[in-house]
């Protein structure tokens, strides 16, 4: 029996390791969430937003699958470009990024999103 508690001690140890978000500083309440401005589709919750340093809004994690991405190659550059999924409005790039727990970064256009009323 106390073989099993030791066990599970052990792997919420692990868990608690595993400080990858405190990397992220949270700009906003975790309940918000930003809509595409275009139609009202649920895009990014707040707790996933982080402050990159770009002054683009970011995130590191899109809602559901409400977020389109789309693979572009135009002037040599490969990149991931980021679409509403219900109206199909552009909304910024997809980069790779080691500081995010998805390692990956959604470099959002100011003007495409904006923090939803209804939450
Ligand atoms: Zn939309």
């Amino acid at each position: 029996m106390s073989c099993f508690v030791n066990r599970m001690q052990r792997k919420r140890e692990r868990k608690t390791r595993n400080e990858q978000q405190e990397m992220l500083t949270p700009a906003a309440p975790a309940q918000e969430t930003y809509a595409c401005t275009n139609c009202g589709n649920e895009l990014f919750s707040a707790a996933a937003k982080f402050d990159s340093g770009t002054g683009f809004p970011s995130f590191w994690q899109h809602i559901d699958d409400h977020v389109k991405q789309q693979f572009l190659d135009t002037y040599g550059r490969e990149r991931i470009q980021l679409l509403c999924s219900s109206c199909g409005q552009h909304l910024g790039h997809l980069f790779p990024n080691k500081k995010t727990p998805t390692g990956v970064r959604y470099c959002i256009n100011k003007e495409a999103i904006a923090i939803s009323e209804e939450v």
